[in-house]
């Protein structure tokens, strides 16, 4: 582990671990640790190569201690064709098909730099499958600790890389077995257990940082704003932290707008900001409910989201299912196969002012979200060896 200090943002307390601020929650606020801003003075943004071990240092580790890689970040801008002409970051195209590499490659080198042998990650989705990528990059044990929601594709990802994954009834009695498996066998936590979630933890976090810096590079003065799929805000957090840092080193003019896409059923960040005033806005929880975006919604704006959208003058949106779902149809037609969640984003980036270039960040590969393809499509058509069963065919899928 590293010697800097973790600090809560809103009371400024230090603190430690991934359980957030002990004394913000005891006031009713969920909020995250984080580690002092990286300063980026005299660093040369044209020239950094991208990913969260880039800039060496910005995710700190012991001097003598390696970074875990696997070709994570540096995604492609896409610009989708159409009037609204939004960007697409396509996370989808990092080693395991999401954002959460840079995440993982951060915690899974922090760990090991500590000298842990086994991490644990509590996830039902996109999580799961990288912290089992990344820690058998780095040669530790791996157990994922799940529900039985689990999607079968992050399952087989999962085994692939000869983690262990181990389901349970529910969230509660998972986050029950991960923190005894902390507390009493001393595994490295790779992500949040306690609920509500506070959010990640802090030193996979300032991985997240790379989305800044690579937008910044990239798009420069001109982005507008960023539209960040929300949970528990780790992303949204990350970027926000990585455009503070870039501004306060003169390396970008101002932060873009941050926003974060929610799904009509489980916007908690869009009901806290139609509260009047922060201490309202900072105690939202409510019901979480379960929609086919299965990475995000959630039930509790998290602080440091909060924090994010409020310093960037920024907003939340909420997308009803049937519009994202469309959306994820609309840009797969255009050869961008995104997880649902990303599409959320996509919908809500079209519904924002033009006022400088608007990205969306697609937080993942729609090969995430096959069955919910496949779920309405006809079976498979199967014709012998002639052209006319061929046209046939074709007349009869596409009208052409
Ligand atoms: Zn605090």
């Amino acid at each position: 582990m590293t010697d800097q200090t973790l600090r809560c943002p809103r009371c400024g307390r230090d603190g430690t671990g991934t359980a957030g601020c002990p004394a913000c929650r005891a006031d009713g606020v969920a909020v995250n640790l984080e580690l002092p801003l990286a300063d980026l003075r005299g660093r040369d943004l044209a020239s950094y190569p991208g990913g969260p071990w880039g800039w060496p240092g910005t995710v700190p580790l012991p001097p003598d201690a390696d970074p875990v890689a696997l070709g994570e970040g540096n995604t492609p801008n896409v610009r989708l064709e159409d009037p609204a002409g939004v960007w697409v970051k396509n996370e989808g195209a990092n080693p395991t098909h999401t954002h959460k590499d840079r995440y993982m490659a951060a915690a899974v080198a922090t760990a090991r730099a500590g000298g842990s042998t086994t991490v644990i990650a509590a996830s039902s989705g996109n999580a799961g499958a990288s912290a089992a990528a990344y820690a058998a990059r780095a040669g530790l044990r791996c157990i994922v600790v799940t529900t039985s929601s689990l999607p079968p594709v992050i399952h087989a990802q999962i085994l692939a890389a000869g983690a262990v994954v181990v389901g349970f009834p529910d969230s509660v009695a998972r986050n029950n077995v991960m923190r005894r498996a902390v507390d009493e066998l001393g595994w490295f936590p790779l992500t949040n257990y306690v609920e509500p979630g506070a959010g990640g933890h802090p030193h996979a976090v300032e991985g997240l940082k790379s989305v800044a810096y690579e937008l910044a590079r990239d798009l420069g003065d001109s982005l507008g704003a960023v539209v960040v799929p929300t949970s528990r805000a780790d992303l949204l957090a990350g970027i926000g932290r990585g455009f503070k840092e870039l501004v306060a080193a003169g390396l970008l003019r101002a932060a873009p707008r941050l926003v974060a896409a929610e799904p009509s059923a489980s916007a908690a960040y869009v009901r806290a900001l139609a509260k009047t005033g922060r201490p309202a806005q900072e105690r939202t929880e409510i019901p979480y409910v379960s929609t086919a975006a299965f990475s995000i919604g959630s039930d509790v704006a998290n602080w440091q989201g909060l924090q994010a959208l409020w310093d960037s003058g920024g907003s939340a949106v909420a997308v009803d299912e049937a519009d994202f779902l469309a959306e994820q149809r609309g840009a797969a037609a255009q050869g961008l196969f995104l997880e649902a969640s990303s599409a959320v984003a996509v919908a809500a980036a079209r519904r924002l002012p033009a006022d400088g270039a608007v990205v969306a960040i697609g937080t993942a590969s729609g090969v995430k979200d096959i069955d919910l393809v496949l779920r309405d499509a006809p079976p498979l058509p199967v014709i012998g060896e002639s052209l006319t069963q061929l046209r046939e065919l074709l007349q009869r899928v596409s009208g052409r």
